[in-house]
């Protein structure tokens, strides 16, 4: 059993590596932003909660992202595993995985961190936004805004990771090959008793 977070700033590819890792190793993949999204297109209290603020690069309130995951993690109670991608993003809301995780008897196994400089980040992001459709990819105030509040509150979960001694480094720089490449050394290589809950 394996659970992975797979962190990074917007841009850094992660929802792209998600798929990939999901389907090797057979793992929920569980992205906060998809979800989000879902609920925005079936216009639920949720999504009409949440749509202005994902338009502005904000970030929504963790407990409703963290009542969003807690539903997920209780459809799927025979896992092999989870791959949480855009969560945690919050201190807050990594302390409270970790407790849900607990009462699953589960643990995080590593938090895969994809580095990528500012520059090419807001250029990802511009080139995505001319095919993804997504409000929040098309307009570069709202792209440096995402990235702002990704330095201030979600960066800091580096350190939150690095003293469990879970955090590990990805160079996001590279073809979608190389970089998928880098992420699953990284994973094999993990010691097996952080793999096993
Ligand atoms: P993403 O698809 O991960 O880039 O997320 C798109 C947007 O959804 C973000 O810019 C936030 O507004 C919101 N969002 C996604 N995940 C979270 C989260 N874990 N906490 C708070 N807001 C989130």
């Amino acid at each position: 059993m394996i659970n992975l977070v797979l962190f990074g700033p917007p841009g850094a590819g992660k929802g792209t590596q998600a798929t990939f890792l999901a389907k090797e190793y057979q793992l929920i993949h569980l992205s906060t932003g998809d979800i989000l999204r879902e609920e925005i297109a079936e216009n639920t209290e949720i999504g009409q909660i949440t749509r202005d603020i994902i338009c502005r690069g904000e970030l929504v309130p963790d407990e409703i992202v963290i009542e969003l995951i807690r539903h997920k993690l209780d459809k799927n109670p025979t896992a092999n595993g989870f791959l949480f991608d855009g969560f945690p993003r919050t201190v807050p809301q990594a302390e409270a995985l970790d407790t849900l995780l607990v009462h699953y008897g589960r643990s995080v196994s590593a938090m895969l961190s994809l580095e990528v400089e500012k520059e090419e980040l807001i250029n990802r992001l511009m080139n995505r936004g001319t095919t993804s459709g997504r409000s929040d990819d098309s307009n570069r105030l709202v792209i440096e805004n995402r990235i702002e509040v990704y330095n201030q509150k979600t960066a800091p979960l580096i350190h939150y990771y690095q003293s469990a001694g879970k955090y590990e480094a990805i160079n996001g720089i590279g073809s979608i090959d190389d970089i998928t490449r880098r992420l699953k050394s990284c994973i094999e290589s993990l010691p097996k008793n952080r793999k096993s809950r």
